[in-house]
């Protein structure tokens, strides 16, 4: 595979910028490729490679002032696997673009595993907006299902961390996963309700993809076989749960919540809306409202 440094820089014709633009108001970008992480569901390391490729700092910056200055773009989103790398190279991306005053706003998806304050004040001062959180799932157990390698405690401390620095967090939760049961079902609510202000998009069932650890296991339990094809969506459900009535105790523990998006027809529809009166970009940021500073 290509190292980092030799990934072609992007063409950014400008009957696609002003593509997306007009349709999402903001571009995207790579700032680096593959991943390292295992998550049983995904196909990006598949996809990508199993090892970050990251690209030089500078020539990202150099992408991001062309989009500035010759399509006039104000707000980019970074396709990454994962923004927050352990080993801390975004720092640099985020150094460089603090340097060069940039004036443009961005998001990320993000692990949420080891981000304090520091970082995400830094990050908000180069112009980092919102954060998408590849959370996954709401319990423990379903988290080990899933091979996060990380545990809820630690989502709850970036969630935190992300509200102290009054920045909006969207967290991204599957259920029906690995090992769900209707007391993971339980205890995932009640860990939901921990996460405040922040914006939770629900989901039932995981779709499988060829090459991830997911699809060996649905094989194992008998919910497909090697011979399913999975060119149109398949997905796995728990078979320690039933479907429809955790999809209705979902329902019922969001219920009330502008915050709270299940099932994710609900949250395309509030899109829609919200297109319709002229709005862009990430648009679920809008639903978080911080407490007014007191004077
Ligand atoms: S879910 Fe995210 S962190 Fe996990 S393997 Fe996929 S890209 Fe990597």
């Amino acid at each position: 595979p290509l190292a980092g440094d030799d990934f072609s820089t992007p063409l950014f014709d400008p009957e696609l910028v002003s593509y997306y633009l007009q349709h999402s108001g903001m571009v995207n970008l790579q700032t680096k490729r593959g991943c390292p992480y295992r998550c049983s569901y995904c196909s990006y390391p598949h996809l990508e490679g199993k090892h970050f490729r990251i690209r030089n700092p500078r020539m990202v910056v150099d992408e991001l002032e062309r989009l500035k200055q010759e399509h006039g773009v104000e707000r980019v989103f970074f396709t990454d696997s994962v923004f927050n790398d352990p080993h801390g190279e975004y720092l640099k991306l985020v150094e460089e673009m603090l340097s060069r005053d940039l004036g443009m706003q961005w998001s990320a998806f993000f692990r949420p595993q080891g981000l304090g304050r520091e970082e995400l004040a830094l990050m908000k001062r180069a112009g980092l907006y919102a954060l998408e959180l590849g959370t996954d799932a709401a319990a423990d157990r379903t988290l080990l299902g899933l091979d996060k390698r990380l545990c809820f405690a630690e989502i709850l401390e970036v969630n935190r961390a992300c509200l102290e620095e009054r920045l909006p967090a969207a967290h991204f939760v599957m259920f029906g996963g690995p090992d769900e049961d209707d007391a993971s079902l339980t205890e995932g609510l009640q860990n939901i309700a921990q996460l405040d202000i922040s914006v939770v998009f629900a989901f039932s069932g995981i779709r499988i993809h060829p090459g991830a650890p997911l699809h060996q296991r649905a094989i194992e339990e008998g919910i497909i076989s090697a011979e399913t094809s999975l060119l149109k969506p398949v997905y796995y459900f728990s078979p320690l749960l039933d479907r429809e009535r955790m999809e209705q105790t979902i329902e019922e523990s969001f219920a009330g919540h502008k915050n709270r998006i299940f099932p994710p027809s609900e949250g395309m529809i509030r899109m829609a809306v919200m297109r319709g009166f002229g709005f862009r970009g990430l648009m679920w940021d809008r639903l978080v409202r911080f407490p007014k500073i007191a004077q």
